[in-house]
């Protein structure tokens, strides 16, 4: 190990363990762009912050569409929706089913909406709000989670407009259908018919002159395919963070990747010399004149258990393979081809190194997933940093 280390290479802003991602807000503004030049200028966007914004943050996600124009945010997880409050967030906020109605008092205090499928769900809340409550109702066209059936769905709203502490401020839908052993046509044409169902029950809800402000049904991938089911208001999220659907020609725009760096540092090195350790007693076999570098990104950070024997990364612009197994908090690199490392050097997963890139593609694919998967994957323990 060299003696001759540069300590400022070991620090990073937000955490003493250098490993981080970072995420460009710029990419999240621009797609924001995108979608508003795309979309006519009467359907208003929410944005999917679940996932703590597919792993991006949702606090400085949501900022930037607070500043941007964005309407509104759903959330998967109230916390995540608290903390984006506290960090003074005042767009509306939609919960989809993941609290409980006795909980009503802390949705008030910070200004939530939940989701209500059912008439058993509007009593509930009806009992435990105690000022007033502005509510989503959810209308289920197959995906059979949350939501009322299409024939169920006038009868609750007409609940929800009884109870005097309740609001009807939208009614939203979700395309969901299996996409393993279908073709697109199969699942586009069940998407269609999901479109249509949702259709029908806003049509029904006007006709029975109960005014919905919100209405909103598509996600990324529906957005790009069904114009028609735009609405009132889109909710993408993906598409916001930059995944983009290649196979998807409709609609096509140029998407930004949020996330641009995956970066982790050396932070031990040990040379394999013969007759150090006998072979029978060594975890597994590597050839004597190894140089095995230690970084501090494992699997439950989430670098996957196995990815694929060809995986590398970049070390001082040099590719150099991961030394299999992976461990909960750190991972082997071989540096053999890279002598001259040392203690702190920057090693890159993903993004530039020199005049070398692994592009979040091709992270992807060492990974055995796709970009949505990469970017998933990253758990709260990788700092992030903002640019
Ligand atoms: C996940 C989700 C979205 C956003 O989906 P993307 O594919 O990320 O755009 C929108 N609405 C609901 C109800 C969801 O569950």
């Amino acid at each position: 190990m060299s003696n001759d280390i540069d300590h400022s290479k070991l620090s990073i802003e937000t955490s003493h363990r250098p490993t981080w991602c970072e995420i460009d807000l710029d990419a999240i503004k621009n797609n924001i762009l995108q979608l508003r030049h795309m979309l006519d200028s009467k359907v208003s966007l929410f944005v999917c912050l679940k996932g703590d914004a597919i792993s991006c943050g949702a606090i400085e996600i949501a900022k930037t569409c607070q500043e941007n124009g964005v309407m509104g945010l759903s959330f998967g997880n109230i916390d995540t929706a608290i903390a984006c409050r506290k960090a003074g967030i005042h767009l509306p906020m939609l919960l989809y089913p993941n609290c409980l109605p006795s909980s009503a008092e802390t949705l008030e205090r910070y200004k939530l909406s939940p989701t209500i499928s059912s008439l058993e769900e509007v009593s509930l809340w009806r009992e435990f709000v105690k000022g007033g409550l502005d509510v989503f109702l959810k209308v289920d066209t197959g995906g059979l989670r949350a939501g009322a059936f299409p024939e169920k769905s006038v009868d609750v709203a007409r609940e929800i407009l009884d109870a005097p502490n309740l609001s009807l401020v939208g009614v939203y839908g979700h395309a969901m259908v299996a996409t393993s052993g279908t073709s697109s046509l199969e699942i586009n044409s069940k998407i269609e018919k999901q479109i249509q169902l949702f259709t029908e029950t806003l049509n029904k809800l006007d006709q029975e002159n109960i005014e919905i402000p919100i209405k909103m049904f598509s996600s990324s991938e529906t957005l790009l395919c069904f114009p028609e089911a735009d609405f009132n208001t889109v909710e993408p999220g993906r598409l916001i963070m930059g995944i983009d659907f290649p196979s998807i020609p409709l609609r096509k725009r140029q998407w930004s990747p949020a996330l641009k760096a995956l970066k982790s540092r050396v932070v031990s090195i040990k040379r394999i010399e013969s007759a150090v350790l006998a072979a029978d007693v060594q975890l597994f076999t590597v050839d004597t004149n190894t140089l095995i570098g230690l970084v501090p990104f494992g699997w439950s950070d989430g670098f996957p258990k196995e990815v694929k024997t060809t995986a590398e990364v970049l070390i001082r612009g040099k590719r150099v393979s991961v030394i299999g197994p992976v461990h909960s908090e750190m991972l082997r690199l071989d540096l053999s081809q890279v002598p001259e490392s040392m203690v702190g050097d920057e090693v890159v997963f993903l993004g530039r190194s020199g005049e070398d890139n692994i592009s979040i593609e091709e992270l992807a694919d060492q990974w055995n997933t796709n970009v949505f998967g990469v970017m998933h994957a990253i758990r709260n323990s990788v700092s992030r940093v903002y640019l």
